[in-house]
């Protein structure tokens, strides 16, 4: 087969109704703290089924506004994963509190929750699960480990827009949810990303934090406490207002994608294709990774893949094994081996919702190929 064209791991999917909503917004003398983002956040509020939604600059800055609403601060700890991106752990340390990892599901990826209670000290404050790669983590056993210990949830949802636990949406099942919208999530704005939350204290807050500091009705150079400039602006918001609009459109579109390669991957010797758990009742595919078997050379499948033009990364690898992770907290490989074995074995595929069934097709059969060649 010939190569359909060029092939990318990832692709925003943008029309001429964005491109005409950002040209709008460049017409208006209104670049930042605007209506777009008062129509961003009451939409997303909407969809996702909580009181409020927070504009931000990047998820990033969403989760860390999260972590001081849940009022950690140094000396003390935070429950979450080490299978994700480095972010949802590095949120912890601006505040310099301490990360506890706790060891991953084998199968849905996400933070174990059998494990969790055997991590809480007096000094834990929250648990910070992922929802790794569009599938939510087991929110029901966490929000009762939560209840029972008096700790805060933060959802760090920014892979998993629109997918559903058991019925209801993910982002808005704890005390406080984040999205990101950077142009490898499922819908984008640039860079951005949103809070949910159903605490009104919480919505105040992160109003004024993402703001300077200012309170939201304060007047205008007044600062009641440290803040931030993580303000969202009016273009990416006009950007994700029509994302947004077309979000059931480019989820489906993913899943489409999704389908196709499960069809194709399905049943293959060395290869284990994404666990959907039944409590995820709505995948937000984010990613397509597959697991290699422990024999299969993954370096080499990739250089093979290469050459056909076609990218792939492993993704994720483990927080705790991150260079200054390691310095700071003397981490080594063997402290959580659920985690790394998945980090060792992870395949991404190329992925995005405007990927043909041809494209994938070729990109299965090479994969094949190259699997082939090792099982020789
Ligand atoms: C993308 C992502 C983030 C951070 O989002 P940014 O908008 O890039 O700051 C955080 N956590 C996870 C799991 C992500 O995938």
């Amino acid at each position: 087969m010939n190569l359909p064209m060029q092939i990318s791991m990832s692709a925003p999917d943008i029309t001429p109704a964005e491109i005409e909503a950002v040209k709008q917004v460049l017409q208006t003398p209104y670049l930042s703290i605007g209506p777009k983002v008062e129509e961003f956040e009451r939409k997303m509020a909407e969809y996702v089924g909580a009181k409020h939604a927070i504009g931000v600059n990047s998820g990033t800055a969403g989760l860390h506004l999260a972590i001081i609403a849940a009022n950690v601060r140094q000396g003390d700890e935070v429950i979450t994963t080490p299978f994700s991106f480095v972010a949802s752990a590095n949120c912890i340390l601006y505040e310099r509190a301490t990360p506890v990892f706790v060891d991953i599901d084998p199968h849905t990826l996400n933070i174990d929750p059998a494990l969790i209670e055997a991590a809480i000290t007096p000094r834990t404050k929250a648990i910070l699960p992922v929802h790794a790669f569009g599938q939510p983590a087991d929110m029901d056993i966490i929000l009762d480990i939560a209840r029972r210990y008096n700790l805060f949830v933060i959802e760090d949802a920014c892979e998993a827009i629109g997918a559903q636990y058991k019925g209801r949406k993910a982002g808005a099942l704890g005390d406080g949810g984040i999205f990101a919208f950077y142009p490898n999530k499922q819908m984008t704005t640039g860079e951005g990303g949103i809070i949910v939350t159903n605490k009104d204290e919480w919505n105040e807050l992160f109003r004024s934090l993402r703001n300077q500091g200012r309170d939201v009705f304060n007047t205008w150079l007044e600062h009641n406490r440290l803040g931030y400039n993580y303000r969202l602006n009016e273009m990416s918001a006009a950007l994700g207002v029509v994302q947004l609009g077309r979000l059931p459109e480019l989820l489906a579109k993913r899943t489409q994608v999704a389908n196709w390669y499960n069809k194709r991957l399905e049943g293959v010797e060395a290869i284990k294709i994404p666990y959907i758990s039944p409590n995820t009742t709505y995948m937000s595919w984010f990613v397509y990774v597959i697991q290699l078997r422990a024999d299969i050379d993954r370096h080499r499948i990739m250089a093979d893949l290469q050459r056909h033009g076609i990218p792939s990364r492993p993704y994720f690898s483990c927080i705790h094994l991150q260079p200054f992770y390691r310095k700071m907290y003397g981490f080594k490989p063997g402290d959580f081996k659920v985690a790394e074995s998945a980090a060792n074995s992870v395949l991404a595929l190329p992925f995005h919702g405007n990927l043909s069934e041809i494209t994938v097709a070729y990109i299965c059969e090479s994969l094949l190929e190259a699997i082939q060649k090792q099982l020789l």
